[in-house]
């Protein structure tokens, strides 16, 4: 009989789980408990539960191992970048995860996917190619794994790190599922964002999804989306998904999105000077920031190790970051966007120095 990962289930699928079994649904909660409050690795720690459901457990299940290889610090910013290994049928696969502590905030941005078949063109995880979905538990075990390396407990959870959580849509709602459950670390959903390049029909099954009375406890989980453009043929150059998710299908599903959860919407926007930054694409910006509310994140474009095809060629050169931040036409942005009553956020470039920041994850795509 092939085993299950115990880390995979909610609390709900675990207490059907342990109704199979034969013990009382209770036990569920305290195996939940254990796993993803205090991070028991093995069957014999979980405390709470007799021998004999130990030995039932052993019987069905398995508790994997997400190891961690190697952790990177920045020497410029308040940042760690982790690399992890999981094995699955006899391959060994890597990815990455990162924490960023700065402004009073830890933020862990946590991978949904090993690679990404999206391909932007300023992203270096498009660039790597499609790897696999990571699970329901793998999705979890980054933000355990982060804790216990480095004792600090996150503050906020940011789906930003390498794939696109909509195209692993189960898993990602069964991790949000497990990381708000009141019997694990029971995270407030409105400190979690996730992060989409945006896929129409996705956007208003999320807000179904959170917005349920099933799923109360991720009502207040927020969205992004990764605009970059406000045209739509420009946005087809970089987002190779937005030709069949066109801006004005993906607009009328935010504001199915807000009317159904009344969460604000962030759109992340990086800077390209020159490309994206005209009076017209203010004009656009100001007119979506009263569509429903927002506000814009401008990001600095962060050089990755890959060629990049046009129009985002020449970006991929300056690899100086206070002169990537110093670039007048960046701030002459920020400040008619701030004229017209938008709120702007110009987002940290915390860990460009060990390609930690925005759009620069990579890994090779597998081991043996
Ligand atoms: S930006 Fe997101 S969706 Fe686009 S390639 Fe990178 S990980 Fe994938």
């Amino acid at each position: 009989m092939q085993l299950k990962n115990l880390i995979n289930f909610t609390l709900r699928d675990l207490e059907n789980e342990i109704i199979i079994l034969g013990e009382p649904k209770y036990r569920a909660g305290q195996i939940f408990s254990s796993l993803h409050k205090k991070n028991a690795r093995s069957f014999d720690v979980i405390s709470a539960i007799p021998v004999s459901l130990k030995e039932k457990l052993k019987e069905n299940f398995f508790i994997p191992e997400l190891k961690l290889l190697e952790v990177s610090d920045s020497v410029k910013f308040n940042t760690k970048k982790f690399l992890f290994e999981l094995s699955e049928n006899k391959r060994k696969y890597v990815f990455e995860s990162v924490l960023i502590s700065e402004n009073g905030r830890n933020t862990i941005c946590i991978s949904t996917q090993i690679g990404c078949n999206v391909g932007c063109e300023f992203c270096a995880t498009g660039k790597m190619g499609f790897s696999k979905n990571l699970s329901a538990g793998e999705i979890v075990q980054q933000v355990y794994e982060i804790i216990s390396n480095t004792g600090i407990i996150p503050t906020n959870l940011v789906f930003m790190g390498m794939g696109e959580p909509f195209l692993n849509y189960a898993n990602l709602l069964d991790a949000l599922k497990i990381l708000t459950e009141p019997y694990g670390l029971g995270v407030s959903s409105k400190k979690i964002t996730v992060s989409t390049v945006g896929f129409t029909e996705k956007i208003s099954k999320f807000a179904d999804d959170i917005s349920s009375e099933e799923n109360r406890n991720l009502r207040n989980v927020k969205l992004a989306l990764s605009l970059h453009s406000t045209d739509n043929g420009l946005r087809e150059s970089i987002i190779p998904t937005s030709v069949r998710n066109r801006l004005p299908d993906i607009y009328n599903e935010l504001v199915y999105f807000y009317r159904k959860t009344g969460n604000k919407i962030t759109y992340e926007y990086i800077f390209f000077n020159g490309l994206n930054d005209s009076e017209n694409d203010i004009k656009r910006l100001v007119k979506l920031s009263r569509m429903v509310p927002s506000n814009i994140n401008i990001i600095p474009f962060h050089p990755i190790d890959f060629k990049l095809n046009k129009p985002l060629d020449i970006f991929n050169k300056e690899k100086d970051l206070n002169k990537l931040l110093s670039n007048k036409n960046l701030f002459h942005f920020i400040e008619k966007l701030k004229e017209n009553k938008v709120t702007v956020n110009l987002r940290s470039s915390s860990g460009v120095d060990i390609n930690a920041a925005c759009g620069q994850l990579a890994v090779k795509k597998t081991q043996s």
